[in-house]
């Protein structure tokens, strides 16, 4: 993949797009550069990350119109967002059902199926009815390689007893 691919040759910019249109979306050519620039880059990107990656390549599409095609892919499912912290959500492509686990101390993001937080789900739906969108924000908390470190402070972490 070094510069041979080009906005469309990815078999899953087609799929995703046709994807769109049998629920009722148009497949733009603004949804179809926003969709591509979402395939090649990292997985998680912010709206002002990928607004900077397409305007690299189209600088004729304004950032509002990039910010709005990014909401209706995320209306339309074919994206999501998720809050990783403080800073801007970041949009991923809804692929796979993950979750993310973001560490407090380096802000490294593990992403873990969804079906991790399955018996918690399962527990508030029917404890309290509650249907939970896990995907929607982070669980925030230490990675192993922080919680390792010694001189960190260790949080509720009475080993043995
Ligand atoms: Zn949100
Ligand atoms: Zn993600
Ligand atoms: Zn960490």
């Amino acid at each position: 993949m070094t510069g041979a691919r080009r906005d469309g040759d990815d078999p899953r910019l087609e799929a995703i797009l046709t994807a769109l249109c049998a629920d009722g979306g148009r497949a733009t050519v603004q949804r179809r550069i926003v969709v591509s620039a979402l395939l090649a880059g990292p997985r998680h990107v912010t709206a002002e990350e990928l607004a900077a990656t397409v305007q690299a390549r189209h600088p004729d599409i304004a950032t509002s119109t990039i910010y709005r095609t990014l909401e209706a892919l995320d209306r339309q499912g074919v994206v999501q967002h998720a809050h990783l912290g403080h800073g801007p959500a970041v949009y991923h492509l809804n692929d796979t059902d993950h979750l993310h686990l973001v560490c407090e101390s380096c802000g490294h993001v593990i992403e873990v199926p969804g079906s991790a937080y399955e018996a918690f789900a399962r527990l508030l739906a029917e404890d309290y009815g509650f249907r939970v969108a896990p995907h929607h924000f982070a669980v925030q908390g230490r990675c192993g390689a922080c919680a390792a470190e010694p001189g960190l402070p260790q949080r509720g972490g009475a080993v043995g007893a």
